[in-house]
C-alpha cells in the first residue's frame, strides 16, 4: 500500500480532500486495494481535476506534466491569508 501523498505538492491525505485516480498504466488485480498498484496515485483536491484530465497518460507521464503545470503556481497552503494580509498592512500610509 503505497502512501496517500499528493505527487504534485506532496500534500498527504490526513484531514485533507482527495481522491484516488487510475491514469492509463493502471492495472486492476484480483486483489486490488485503493493504492496497492501501479498506475494509480492520490492526489489533493487541488490537485485531483488537472490529474483527472490526464487519465488518458501515464501515472508517471501525468505526474510529470502536473508537476511542471504547477511548479509556478505555490500550493494554496504556502500563502495563507495572514501572510498577505501583513504583506498588506506593510504597504498601507500610516
Ligand atoms: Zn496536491
Amino acid at each position: 500500500m503505497k502512501p496517500a501523498v499528493c505527487p504534485v505538492c506532496a500534500r498527504g491525505a490526513a484531514g485533507l480532500p482527495g481522491a484516488w485516480i487510475a491514469f492509463a498504466d493502471h492495472v486492476p488485480t484480483p486483489s486490488d486495494e485503493l493504492g496497492a498498484s501501479a498506475g494509480i496515485e492520490w492526489f489533493c483536491s487541488a490537485h485531483a481535476p488537472a490529474a483527472e484530465a490526464m487519465t488518458d497518460r501515464s501515472a508517471a507521464d501525468a505526474i510529470a506534466a502536473l508537476t511542471n503545470m504547477f511548479a509556478a503556481v505555490p500550493a494554496p497552503s504556502e500563502s495563507p491569508p495572514g501572510a498577505w494580509l501583513r504583506r498588506f498592512r506593510r504597504f498601507r500610509p500610516r
